[in-house]
Order: structure tokens, then C-alpha cells, then sequence
């Protein structure tokens, strides 16, 4: 019973002192809490952005693989809403495709070593074939025609 009451004091005590350092006064340069309060506004929006009502159906950032060149391509967004880490896989055993580059500048092969076939040659480095899904992507995404592929998927899936 003691210790009950003495564990019972302690915390009476502590939020009592809690509660008084939550509402006391403290001296900082208002530059440091305008800053604080900027600092904290993109977590703040991305908490309260989950209550506000928002379009039913899917969202573009759900449209992260799509067919071009007769190859499956599958991408992630960053930070900007770019496609990156943009993949290609076979068309007819998903596994990732292999850049197989030409030493004299020729087109790079997109090989299937699960297949052992060369699925697609295309112009330029593994850099620039990623520029050109990622046009290819951008214009989907631009022309709506990534909701079609998105409501294709979902089907497809279930
Ligand atoms: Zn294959």
C-alpha cells in the first residue's frame, strides 16, 4: 500500500510538472520557431492530407508496369514523381532482362537467360533505353491512357 501511494505521488507529481513545463514561457528568437513551424509543415500536411476527401479509383502512382517495345516494364516514383528504377522483364517468363551492351556502339540486346533468347535490341545504353520508358510512361500518363492499363491489371490480378 505504501508503495502504491508512493508510486501514485510520483506520478501526480511528474504531470503536475509536465503540465507546468508545457505551458511555461521560454525565450528563443522567433526566427527559430518560424523555422521549427516551417520544418514541421510537410509532416503536418502529410498527416492531414489522409482526411481529406480524395478521389475514388486508382491513382497514378499505382500505374508502376506497362508493355512498350514487346517488353514488361516495371518502374517506382521518386521524389519528384519521376519514374525511376525503371526494369525490364521478359514478356514470357517475367524474369529481369539482361542489357547486353555492344562494345562499338551498335544496339543494346535485351537478353532472358531464363529463356536464352534475345527479346528486343534497342538504340543506346541501358541509360537511354530508361529515358526512353520514361517518355513512354510520361505519355501515358499524360494522354490518361495509365487508367486503362491500372483497371487491366487490377482484372488481371484478381
Ligand atoms: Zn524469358
Amino acid at each position: 500500500m505504501v508503495v502504491l501511494m508512493g508510486t501514485w505521488s510520483f506520478l501526480s507529481s511528474f504531470s503536475f510538472k509536465l503540465w507546468r513545463y508545457s505551458w511555461s514561457r521560454v525565450s528563443v528568437p522567433w526566427v527559430l520557431v518560424w523555422l521549427l513551424i516551417f520544418a514541421a509543415l510537410p509532416t503536418l500536411w502529410r498527416f492531414l492530407k489522409r482526411f481529406l476527401p480524395h478521389e475514388t479509383g486508382p491513382k497514378k502512382t499505382d500505374y508502376i508496369s506497362d508493355s512498350f517495345f514487346g517488353v514488361h516494364w516495371t518502374w517506382s516514383y521518386g521524389w519528384r514523381d519521376e519514374p525511376s528504377d525503371i526494369a525490364p522483364f521478359c514478356p514470357m517468363c517475367s524474369t529481369r532482362l539482361v542489357y547486353m551492351m555492344d562494345p562499338f556502339d551498335g544496339p543494346t540486346v535485351l537478353h532472358c537467360e531464363t529463356c536464352s533468347r534475345n527479346i528486343r535490341k534497342m538504340k543506346g545504353k541501358p541509360h537511354f533505353i530508361q529515358g526512353t520508358i520514361a517518355r513512354q510512361i510520361e505519355r501515358r500518363l499524360n494522354s490518361g491512357e495509365w487508367k486503362q492499363v491500372v483497371e487491366t491489371d487490377a482484372i488481371s490480378v484478381k
